[in-house]
């Protein structure tokens, strides 16, 4: 076996090793863990952070930056099952559908809410230190937009984030990770995408627990999101933690754990840049 192989073993023996990873229904619930790429293998992603970070104490400037974000799902999703299983574009030369309903905690409280509740504050606190903010979706009422348009929404953004949380079944996983497009639609983009990632996972790490299921920085990497492969810019999904974990679930139907999660996605933004 080529040596450059065997470090995957391990992870490999790990991920196959876990209960049942099933994804938040973020498009596929079908599509789980993929091959596992290990982050070592993938070159040094380019240096785009030429800037000092602020720091947390600091009010962040953000000024002149535009910031795409996607609260994952939509509040109509549910009532209209034909309208989000249409297919669009999967930005790989296929197609799948439009949009899913997404998960929820054991006492029905819906991904869609926690996405559009951490998203409206995240946009906040961007549009407070000055940045200019796109948002995917106006309300949490409607219906979709479909997963094609979750990634060409940002095409005059900075950056996009994309906000889930997951479903695994297992009341016992629990955890953050964060996904990027693999291979993505350029080399360029694909290292700027898992720097992105490296920053938003390096800050969510800060407040909650990284799922290292997902690689020993909780960053997946996926062929199959539209979402991400439609992006023409560095675009990542924040999978936030598991809904049906209880600890998580509890945090994730508070207002002060929104607060929290979107916290840690304003410090990641922060970084990046
Ligand atoms: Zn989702």
């Amino acid at each position: 076996m080529p040596s450059r192989l065997r470090p995957l073993i391990p992870l490999l023996a790990a991920i196959l090793a876990l209960p049942a990873l099933t994804g938040c229904g973020t498009e596929s619930p079908s599509d789980t863990q993929t091959t596992p790429v290990a982050s070592e293998a993938m070159p040094s992603p380019g240096d785009t952070s030429t800037e000092a970070a602020p720091t947390t104490d600091s009010a962040p400037d953000l000024s002149g930056r535009t910031i795409a974000i996607d609260p994952g799902h939509n509040g109509g999703n549910a009532s209209h099952p034909s309208e989000i299983a249409r297919q669009v574009p999967d930005g790989r030369g296929g197609t799948k559908p439009c949009n899913t309903t997404g998960t929820a905690t054991a006492s029905d409280f819906p991904e869609t809410d926690f996405t559009w509740a951490v998203g409206k504050t995240l946009a906040a606190s961007l549009r407070e230190a000055g940045a200019k903010v796109i948002m995917s979706r106006d309300d949490n009422d409607g219906v979709g937009p479909c997963v094609d348009e979750r990634g060409t929404f940002a095409d005059d953004a900075d950056l996009m984030v994309s906000i889930h949380a997951n479903g695994s079944e297992s009341t016992s996983v629990k955890g953050f990770h964060v996904i990027v497009a693999d291979p993505g639609d350029t080399k360029k983009l694909e290292d700027e995408s898992i720097n992105l990632a490296e920053d938003m996972s390096a800050a969510m790490a800060d407040s909650f627990t990284p799922n290292k299921a997902y690689g020993k920085d909780a960053i997946s990497h996926r062929p199959d999101l539209a979402g991400l492969n439609n992006a023409s810019v560095p675009a990542v999904i924040v999978e936030c933690g598991e809904m049906r974990n209880p600890d998580e679930a509890k945090a994730m139907e508070s207002k002060s754990g929104q607060k929290k999660y979107a916290e840690a996605l304003m410090q990641g933004i922060v970084d990046w840049y």
